[in-house]
């Protein structure tokens, strides 16, 4: 039913109407669903390879709607950041990442925590400045915040991104290339980046017990990433076999079902004391 034009936008030929009036409310349910706290964050561990876990998590954000119910973010993030409300979803995030970040850290249990950074967010001058006074509101050290990116945010206008990213580590946080091999992930790219953290793509764990390819694939990307300096965490790790194989390669830290889903802040501070006994 949808064709796509030129430009990029879609046209409707039947249901049009529907289509944008769902949308439309939609995007006026997104905005207040901060304010209605609609929005919650889960936190999934990334795991040392040798370590109990718990001292970092990945922030992943939660919409409960009053009527659709749950909404996961794979379906609204790309609707915030069409509409352009990204920016205040964003700052929301960091702000609740952050707040709790310091939490953690004055309760004596310390967690990195790391939060998603749109493509957008990258293109926004002002983002260092609000990261800065966020932290410094929280008293959180920079180091126990991370920062998550992929590749396509640098694709329209790599001299304006790299900008931010150079300020945003400046102030001493870690910046992770997420979903790392799926984009045109070009070697000339990481290099230039001033990343601290190589993220390598679900697609390429899954099968690592099983296939011969992406075990050497997985291989040379924890070695690439060692050699360069940074650390090689793998995501999406569901079963002992592929941590088995990943600890055998080196790599630093995983992340995945294996060790522990998304969870509330409360359930994750009981999941790692479970971890701790
Ligand atoms: P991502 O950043 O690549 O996050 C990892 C996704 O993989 C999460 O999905 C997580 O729940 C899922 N995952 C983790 N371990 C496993 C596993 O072992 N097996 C499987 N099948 N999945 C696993 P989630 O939470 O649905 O988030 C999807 C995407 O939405 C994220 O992908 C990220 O791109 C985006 N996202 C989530 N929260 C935020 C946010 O606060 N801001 C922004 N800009 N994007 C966000
Ligand atoms: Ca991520
Ligand atoms: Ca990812
Ligand atoms: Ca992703």
């Amino acid at each position: 039913r949808a064709k796509r034009s030129g430009s990029g936008h879609a046209l409707y030929d039947t249901g049009m109407r529907t289509f944008r009036e769902e949308h439309l409310s939609l995007l006026g349910d997104l905005q207040q669903a901060v304010d209605n706290n609609e929005l919650i964050l889960y936190y999934q561990p990334k795991v040392a390879i040798n370590g109990a876990g718990g001292d970092e998590a990945e922030a992943l954000v939660r919409w409960i709607h009053p009527r659709k119910g749950f909404i996961p973010p794979g379906e609204f993030i790309p609707f915030a950041e069409q509409t352009g409300y990204i920016k205040e979803l964003t700052r929301w995030v960091l702000a609740r990442a952050i707040k709790q970040a310091g939490q953690w850290l004055r309760e004596g249990r310390p967690v990195k925590v790391s939060v998603n950074l749109s493509t957008r967010d990258l293109l926004d001058p002002g983002l260092p400045a609000t990261v800065a006074s966020l932290i410094d509101l929280a008293n959180l050290p920079p180091d126990y915040l991370c920062l998550e990116i992929t590749e396509s945010g640098f694709m329209d206008e790599p001299a304006k991104a790299l900008d931010v990213l150079h300020k945003l580590r400046t102030l001493g946080l870690s910046l992770a290339i997420d979903d790392y091999g799926t984009g045109y992930s070009s070697l000339a790219y990481i290099r230039r980046l001033p990343i601290t953290e190589l993220k390598i793509d679900r697609a390429f764990v899954l099968e690592l017990a099983h296939s011969q390819g992406d075990a050497q694939i997985v291989r040379s990307t924890i070695e690439l990433g060692h050699r360069l300096g940074l650390k090689v965490v793998a995501e999406g790790v569901e079963d002992q076999p592929v941590v088995a194989v990943l600890a055998e390669m080196g790599c630093d830290r995983i992340q995945g079902y294996v060790f522990g889903k998304p969870m509330p802040a409360e359930a994750f501070d009981q999941w790692r004391n479970a971890r701790l006994q």
